[in-house]
């Protein structure tokens, strides 16, 4: 266990070098040059409350989860074809968190902060508030215990979760044909970025996190496309101070 968290741990830190790297050479959008550094601070002070979280709670409760599971899985679904299976759900059940987290005001409250990002790159990957990751980690237990999926393929799900996010909230520029035919089939920059555009009907659109059959399935792809001017935030709101991201949720009107 201690073994496959380390391994994701240095897969996710050799992925995010990479993504931060290319997004310079390549970059799909100008990045805009006030607040830049207090940006990437603030996005790293959500990063480390997050790396606090996921050994302290996120993976304790989903350990306890896989181990109480409601019933016991047979032969069919375990190995590579269970494991297959269980990303399928697990990525159908990110989908619907994530639309509930637009839709529910409360949920919204905390989501918020991940969309008050005024620019991506593969640092706002990691900019959640901590409520959020909580909250998240409560919902998944759900799922965990309902379906009896394993450890193995939460550890094998996080891992990819992690990768897509870092990859599709980057600021990289791929060739036209290549974001094209990946877009078939999975979350890319120019996908994502579009949920980050501030109009709120865009905002609320391509919910995905690694398969976009969802949004396809579900009639909530955006017709909008990327361009490098598109502004990114929540329409008709904006805080960039540290400690009112950390409050924000807890106000009562917002
Ligand atoms: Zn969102």
């Amino acid at each position: 266990m201690i073994n496959a968290t380390l391994l994701k741990a240095a897969l996710i830190a050799g992925w995010f070098a990479l993504m931060a790297g290319l997004e310079r050479v390549r970059p799909a959008a100008p990045r805009p040059s006030p607040h830049r550094l207090a940006r990437i601070v603030h996005n790293g002070a959500f990063w480390a409350q997050g790396a606090l979280i996921n050994p302290l709670l996120t993976m304790p409760i989903s350990l306890w989860a896989a181990s109480a599971a409601l019933w016991e899985r047979p032969e069919a679904l375990t190995g590579i074809g269970g494991l297959i299976l269980d990303l399928i759900l697990l990525d159908l059940w990110i989908y619907i968190w994530h639309r509930l987290n637009h839709v529910t005001p409360i949920l919204w409250r905390f989501h918020e902060t991940h969309h008050l990002d005024e620019f991506l790159d593969a640092t706002s990957a990691v900019r959640f508030h901590p409520g959020e990751l909580i909250l998240s980690a409560g919902a998944r237990t759900a799922i965990i215990l309902l379906a009896a999926v394993p450890i193995s393929s939460v550890l094998v799900f996080e891992t990819l979760v992690l990768a897509s996010t870092i990859f599709h909230h980057s600021n990289l520029r791929l060739p036209g044909g290549l974001e094209r035919a990946l877009r078939v089939f999975i979350v890319t920059p120019s996908h994502h970025w579009v949920h980050h555009h501030a109009r709120r009907a865009d905002t609320d659109s391509n919910y995905a996190t690694i398969l976009t059959v969802w949004d396809r399935l579900f009639g909530t792809l955006s017709a909008t496309a990327r361009t490098p001017d598109m502004p990114i935030g929540v329409q008709g709101a904006s805080e960039r101070r540290f400690a009112a991201l950390m409050a924000r949720p807890f106000r009562r009107a917002i």
